[in-house]
């Protein structure tokens, strides 16, 4: 058997995972040995959440969830890396994703604390 030739169970699934990938050092999954196709094979770094406490909510039989928006570097297979703003709200029933360069990225965070600094002036008068 080559090492082309994929390994399939009589189940139908992966009997080991496929060929590791060169992972960026912020990746939480070096090498994503245990997915069962390329296009799985995506880099995160942690990402860092806010809940968005002025949004809607939603009552599940497992709790509250919150309105969130959280923001990770991000890099697909065979792909550039990306900064992703990821939006999670129950207001519309949203949950999109936006891919941004690191200097866009940089940008939105500028005029994020613009903003905030100016409700925060507002708030002291
Ligand atoms: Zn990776």
């Amino acid at each position: 058997m080559s090492a082309a030739t994929p390994v399939v169970t009589a189940s139908g699934s992966a009997a080991s995972g496929i060929p590791p990938i060169d992972c960026p050092s912020w990746c939480t999954d070096p090498g994503h040995v245990a997915e069962y196709c390329r296009e799985d094979q995506i880099c995160y770094s942690y990402d860092t959440y806010v809940t968005a406490s002025l949004e809607e909510v939603e009552v599940t039989p497992h709790g509250v969830c919150e309105s969130q928006i959280g923001a990770m570097a991000c890099r697909g297979f065979n792909k550039r890396p990306v900064v992703l703003v990821h939006v999670i709200g129950f207001r519309d029933g949203i949950d999109v994703g936006a891919n941004l360069t690191a200097a866009e990225a940089r940008q939105l965070a500028e005029y994020l604390t613009a903003a905030a600094d100016l409700i925060c002036e507002g708030a002291e008068r």
